[in-house]
Order: C-alpha cells, then structure tokens, then sequence
C-alpha cells in the first residue's frame, strides 16, 4: 500500500507502516494505555527499584512492568526503553505501537547512599607487623566486599582501620579464620525503633 494519509497523525505510508487505512500508531485498539510511569534507578550503580527492591538493570524486567501495566485486548507486548515505544501484537498478528511516558527517576540506592554517607557498623582495626596488617588488610577488603559494603580504608595508628557496613559478616569472618579478636561493642544510636551498635574489631598481629 502506498500513498495512504494517516487520518489521525496525517503521517503518510512512505514514513510509517500502515494498518488498513491507520498508521500503526494510531490504528484503533482496544488496550488502555497507563498515565505517566515512573521508575527509580540508582544514578552510582545503575540498579533499578522494581516492586519496592533494588535489581540490577534490565531491559526485561522493565518492559514486564510497563506491559503489567496496559490492559485491554492484545496477545503480547513489549516496551522498549530506548525509544519509549511498546508494540503490542493483536488479533494473533498485527503489530501496532503506542507511546508509554516512562520517567526514569535517578537516586541513590539504599546500599549506594549508606556508602556516599559513610555509613558503617563495624570497624577493623589491624595493628602489629605490618607485613601481615598488609596481607590481612587486603584479603578482609576481598571476602567482605562479597557480603557487605567497605565505606574506607585508611591507615592510622601504626595500622589499617577498614569501615564495614555490616559487623556480622566480620564477625563470622574472623571467627572462620580463627584470629584472635577483641570486640567492643557500642551504642550508637536508633534505625526503625532498633538499637544500632558499632562494633570495633581489634586485631593484632
Ligand atoms: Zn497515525
Ligand atoms: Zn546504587
């Protein structure tokens, strides 16, 4: 078909595909698109904040969440976020497309703001020789990045100091290796009507 004029968009067939005598974008269907959507996306790592968690990117989950949102008669949809068109496939077919206002709203994510903020709940302090507080130093940086956040490192006192974000993992960690720690335990505060305690890990080589 050719030299068709959209009656809606007065877009012609030499720039659009056409079904019958619409273009594809305003041929008339039966789905109910969503008002303006809007998604939160941390702007450090780039995750995306679907049904309340924080996942990592992904292209599909957004376009589920958008498609979740049309209803109406069609076999199947999917939304792409680089344009912001979703197609949508009807009467087992047809492809048309609509456009989706779709925000992406960037923050921080819980984990990315704790560690902007600084925020910490353990403290390892390596003291002693120093080519062990070296080796030490790094392998705690490795192992416990896998479970929590480190907020600094920073060399103090004739050792390393390592701010963690979570203590359990440093306790199972040491516990594991088998070190010989002394723990202080301190009261720093209150986080959803819980107690918040920072606890210091001394260790000395
Ligand atoms: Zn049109
Ligand atoms: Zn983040």
């Amino acid at each position: 078909m050719s030299g068709l004029i959209c009656p809606k968009c007065g877009k012609k067939s030499e720039e659009i595909e056409f079904i019958e005598a619409f273009c594809i974008e305003c041929y008339p269907v039966n789905i109910k698109l969503p008002g303006k959507l809007e998604i939160e996306q941390c702007r450090r790592c780039e995750k995306i904040k679907m049904r309340g968690e924080w996942t990592p990117y992904n292209k599909r989950k957004i376009s589920e969440y958008v498609v979740s949102k049309c209803k109406g008669e069609f076999d199947a949809a999917e939304y792409e976020p680089e344009n912001g068109v979703i197609r949508f496939i009807i009467e087992g077919k047809k492809e048309i497309k609509r456009r989706v206002d779709l925000e992406i709203k960037t923050v921080l994510c819980t984990y990315c703001s704790r560690v902007s903020g600084g925020y910490y709940k353990g403290i390892i302090q390596l003291r002693g020789n120093s080519k062990k507080i070296e080796k030490y130093a790094d392998f705690f940086l490795e192992k416990l990045s896998k479970k929590t956040f480190i907020t600094k490192a920073e060399e103090k006192h004739g050792g390393v100091d390592l701010y963690v974000g979570d203590s359990r993992a440093v306790v199972e960690l040491v516990t594991a290796l088998k070190l010989k720690t002394l723990m202080t335990k301190k009261l720093v505060g209150e986080e959803a009507g819980k107690r918040v305690y920072r606890t210091t890990f001394l260790i000395r080589f």
